[in-house]
């Protein structure tokens, strides 16, 4: 629904505002709708009314969508100065701030602490014992691993730890007095299978009762699923409900870090046919845009984008086709597996568009790999105070 609109804003009102460097007809391009990112985020807030909902910054760290989610009353789950500092420009609280990263050098909890961040989530001794030193009093969360099966892009092992671990990092921080407060998992990000969350809760609540200690926050993560070509994926209801199933009657303060939820269907990436080949008997279609520069997440054809070419009749007859991107490196090939059809008469210069692709692409853009620029973000629509009330 969310990404309709966004081509609607493409085919009607372009060019309305220059987010960076990015010239409006510039090919490639991200063209993101700030309508929809405070329409995405409504959607949340009303699917998961009792869940405090902090973005993950890393999905689209543009400072109008930080601004604009500051305005919308969101929290922010940081994982660097960088994104610390972009959110304190933005407006954000530090009140409304967690450092979702376990991974942290000193320099980074002493810049969070001078900031005024209090949240922490933690997955191993020596973290705790590194938030024991520069962040004293602290609130502290710990993050278990939980089977991430169904996810698109699995964290497979890089964190997270058992329930009777995450009880002996609770008890370690407590002993070490800071607020040894809350536990909390990632089920790895676009998962399909909402019983993910059951199983994350479910190893909290085996974590707590291993702890003793009364858990006053339990973090559900990010993970929550967006449409692309792969079909259909549940919605943020059906979710809600098996989160809502799994607690029962247990009410700690729920906090979620969506990423992708709030920003993929804002925005269409906008690339330009360079080449049509025939390689070994497969039609090989270049485009302006690569892994470099952008769809990071087609590496092993994780995500696969919902195509449109807006040159070409919604009925032109299409075929299969290899999708390359244009750097010189042999893993710039977006798909060569995946059922990608595109018109037969697909030439050079003419336009295909990424659907849903507002997270996880300009933040992932190399500086210049190869020469080519960063994917610049333009904005289309963007909102007047009328169109985001509260
Ligand atoms: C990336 C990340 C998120 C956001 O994940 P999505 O799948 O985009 O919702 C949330 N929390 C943490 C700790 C993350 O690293």
């Amino acid at each position: 629904m969310g990404a309709q609109r966004a081509v609607q804003a493409h085919e009607g009102a372009l060019t309305s505002h220059d987010a960076s460097s990015g010239r409006p007809s510039e090919s490639p391009r991200l063209e993101l709708d700030l309508t929809v990112v405070a329409q995405s985020f409504r959607i949340f807030e009303r699917s998961l009314p009792h869940v405090e909902p902090a973005y993950a910054v890393k999905a689209n760290p543009l400072p109008e969508v930080l601004s604009l989610l500051a305005g919308l009353g969101a929290s922010v789950d940081l994982a660097s100065v960088g994104e610390l500092d972009a959110c304190l420009m933005a407006g954000f609280e530090p009140g409304r701030m967690s450092w979702g990263n376990p991974v942290k050098k000193p320099s980074d909890v002493r810049a969070a602490v001078a900031a005024g961040v209090t949240r922490f989530t933690t997955d191993s001794a020596g973290d705790v014992d590194l938030l024991a030193r520069e962040a004293p009093g602290a609130s502290v969360t710990v993050r278990l691993a939980v089977g991430d099966n169904g996810s698109a892009t699995p964290f497979a092992g890089k964190f997270g730890v058992a329930p009777d671990e995450a009880a002996t990092l609770l008890r370690r921080a407590r002993d070490a007095r800071l607020r040894a407060h809350g536990l909390g998992f990632h089920p790895g990000s676009q998962q399909a299978d909402p019983s993910s969350w059951r199983r994350g809760i479910a190893a909290c609540r085996a974590a707590a009762e291993g702890f003793g200690g009364p858990i006053g926050e339990l973090n559900l993560g990010g993970g929550f699923p967006t449409v692309h070509a792969a079909g259909p994926v549940p919605g943020l209801r059906e979710i809600a409900a098996a989160i809502d199933a799994e607690l029962g009657d247990w009410r700690p303060h729920l906090v979620a870090e969506p990423g992708r939820a709030l920003v993929a269907d804002a925005g269409v990436l906008v690339a330009e046919v360079v080449l049509v080949t025939e390689r070994a008997g497969r039609r090989w279609v270049y485009l302006d845009v690569g892994r470099y520069q952008g769809l990071a997440e087609t590496e092993g054809e994780m995500i696969v984008y919902r195509l449109h070419c807006p040159g070409h009749r919604p009925d032109a007859a299409v075929g299969p086709v290899v999708l390359a991107g244009p750097t010189c490196d042999g893993d710039d090939v977006l798909y060569r597996r995946a059922d990608v059809r595109l018109p037969l008469d697909l030439a050079p210069g003419d336009v295909v568009e990424f659907l849903g692709a507002g997270a996880y692409t300009s933040s992932y853009a190399s500086v210049g790999f190869n020469g080519l620029p960063p994917l610049p973000t333009v904005l289309v629509n963007p909102p007047t105070p009328e169109r985001t009330p509260d």
